[in-house]
């Protein structure tokens, strides 16, 4: 059955031989979180937080992302809500923000990098706002409503997630800013939490180093998008290389498994969240490599939750195996169709 035939599972799901395995949505505009929850989505993996800030004249202010957080979090109540930190530059350009032309925008001042230089002062009024929010979950971090920490559970986690990571000196002012951050609310006597932290694995760099990333975080989330254009060398917006910028290259591959191999090391949970997430072809091979948390597109929650169920989560692993064995793309597909 595929599409738009597969019904709605509203259950967490778990590998045919029993491997939990969350499936959560990602948002990137107005409604979706509302189409997250139709579509049976434990939670969301990706808040897109650009979206906030796009198609208007200034950025919003810490009250209205508190609400637009915490909105999220309390569709998802026994959820987690992952928020992306503002992944601006590259091709995400925002009008209001004065920054200088680029040749090269996606080698250039993006993500974090534009968070810890020219736009210091968002990145800070965004985390203020996110530990605000946090306040309001119940802080177990998990999908089961019944062991609440002491807070109200009528909302679900927080979490907040750095994007376009590619040194460990990076993370760690980004966590410094948090703490800063948490500090002040607590000077000030604002009710507030320190969210969980994760990071994406977008660049070569980061998926090297994972291993240091994992061991500051709880969480790592690899992001298909971007560290697949990165490590092909082949843009996500040039058809001319569109044959490159896949996700079944052995290199891409390769790159995926040893951040999950490292960020399980480092006893941190494996997330996925770029588009490869979102192809139920590619379940097997990604529970394989070990991919705990899948995060898609809100209308392909239903197939990637069938497609889970219907993995054999130690037949996959030996399917990983024969995928991380090959040599070209098309050995990786021929073990994904089973003529590997
Ligand atoms: C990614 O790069 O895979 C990702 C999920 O982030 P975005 O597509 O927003 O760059
Ligand atoms: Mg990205």
């Amino acid at each position: 059955a595929g599409g738009d035939a597969v019904a709605v599972i509203d259950r967490a799901v778990a590998t045919a031989d029993g491997r939990p395995v969350e499936v959560v949505a990602n948002v990137g505009g107005p409604g979706d979180v509302d189409r997250a929850v139709e579509r049976g989505s434990d939670g969301v993996g990706l808040f897109r937080s650009e979206f906030l800030f796009q198609g208007r004249e200034r950025p919003p202010d810490e009250d209205e992302q508190y609400a637009a957080y915490r909105e999220a979090a309390a569709a998802f109540p026994d959820g987690r809500v992952v928020v992306r930190t503002l992944d601006v530059g590259g091709d995400k350009p925002l009008p209001y923000l004065d920054a200088p032309e680029e040749r090269d925008p996606f080698l250039g001042v993006r993500g974090v990098r534009r968070s810890l230089g020219p736009d210091a002062d968002l990145f800070e009024t965004q985390l203020r706002a996110l530990c605000r929010a946090a306040a309001d979950g119940d802080g177990d971090g998990d999908r089961d409503a019944d062991s609440d920490g002491d807070r109200d559970s009528d909302v679900g986690d927080l979490a907040v997630m750095i994007p376009m990571v590619a040194t460990v000196e990076e993370l760690d002012a980004a966590l410094a800013r948090l703490d800063s951050v948490a500090d002040d609310l607590a000077d000030e006597g604002v009710a507030h939490a320190v969210p969980e932290t994760g990071v994406m694995i977008e660049t070569p760099s980061a998926a090297f180093v994972a291993g240091a990333l994992a061991e500051r975080v709880s969480f790592l989330s690899v992001g298909t998008n971007d560290l697949t254009q990165y490590v092909m060398a082949a843009s996500r917006e040039n058809a001319g290389v569109a044959d490159l910028n896949h996700p079944t290259h052995p290199g891409v591959v390769r790159a995926v498994a040893r951040t999950a191999e490292a960020g399980h090391d480092a006893g941190a949970r494996v997330a996925m969240c770029g588009e490869a997430a979102g192809d139920p072809r590619l379940a097997p091979l990604l529970v394989g490599l070990g991919i705990d948390e899948f995060s898609a597109a809100p209308p392909s929650v239903p197939r990637v939750k069938a497609a889970i169920e219907d993995v054999d989560a130690a037949a996959a692993e030996r399917l990983a195996e024969r995928a991380l064995a090959a040599e070209t793309r098309a050995e990786v597909e021929a073990v994904l169709d089973g003529d590997g």
